[in-house]
């Protein structure tokens, strides 16, 4: 038999379009060669257009898939997305706990580009009090990073403050992604035994309609290089070149704005 790859679990919202969330996740987990498991934690409904409704899943039902999961399988890595409230938000931090996951990669999704909250104002305590403490890493844009310090976040120069705030919230490490600013540019913090080591990671903005979905494939393909093994500055690193590829081969997919092409590097022919 085959040896098998890391198991990468996505822990995150529906998207019927596939641009963001459980199914585009398999879709990044796939091209970095790991094997793709989900637990949904809401429905959306939603396209290219933008997000129309959410319907969260009942917490009990996300325990079960959870429990059912990491008691068959051996989960490599995880990626937390959209939790929509508060005790989802209670049930995954009890889970990540109680199995003693190590590499935990929480992207704090708290509302699309579109203006919908996925993740309710109790939801937003509770991911600070009970998951960012538990996460190896913590990857918010510069509107989640506003949002979770309560600090104007809105280009480079604010990202160090902004870290720094997240360290003092419990965060281990922090990429704060800026990939909107006029040079594209990832801030990672991590705090190592009281001290903060600070890089920027920077390339050419790239403009594209297709940018639905950049931060759950940003966060994924993070989570899966951590499930290979590498150390967070490579996997940031890879995951930045990971997604500037995947955002520079998208196509046009519905009327609004497109999702970015996760499977770019499988090279598939289109006739
Ligand atoms: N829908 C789901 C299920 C998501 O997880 C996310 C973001 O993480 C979005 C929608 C929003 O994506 P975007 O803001 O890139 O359009």
């Amino acid at each position: 038999m085959r040896r098998t790859p890391p198991i990468v679990l996505t822990i995150a919202g529906f998207d019927p379009g596939s641009g963001a969330g459980v199914t585009a996740d398999i879709k990044t987990i796939a091209a970095h060669r790991c094997y793709g498991v989900a637990c949904i934690t809401a429905i959306t409904v939603q396209s290219s257009q933008g997000v129309r409704r959410v319907r969260t899943l009942e917490p009990s039902l996300i325990r079960q898939t959870l429990t059912e999961l990491a008691d068959d399988l051996e989960i490599a890595a995880v990626k937390i997305g959209m939790l929509g409230e508060a005790e989802i938000v209670r049930a995954v931090a009890a889970f990540l706990k109680q199995r003693n996951l190590r590499k935990i990669v929480l992207d704090p999704v708290l509302r699309s580009s579109s203006g919908a909250r996925l993740l309710d104002q109790a939801g937003q305590k509770r991911l600070i009090e009970d998951l960012l403490p538990l996460a190896t890493v913590v990857t918010p844009n510069l509107d989640e990073a506003a949002v979770l310090t309560g600090l104007r976040v809105t280009n480079r120069k604010d990202m160090p403050g902004a870290a720094a705030r997240l360290h003092a919230l419990g965060a281990k490490a922090v990429v704060i992604t800026g990939g909107h600013l006029s040079t594209a540019t990832d801030f990672l913090s991590v705090r190592q035994q009281g001290r903060i080591e600070q890089e920027t990671f920077s390339s050419r903005r790239l403009r594209s309609s297709c940018t639905h979905g950049t931060g759950c494939a940003f966060s994924t393909a993070l989570a899966c290089h951590l499930a290979r093994g590498r150390s967070l500055r490579k996997a940031v690193r890879l995951a930045k070149s990971y997604l500037s590829g995947a955002v520079r081969s998208a196509y046009a997919v519905g009327k609004g704005v497109g999702p970015v092409n996760h499977l770019y590097r499988a090279n598939w022919d289109v006739r």
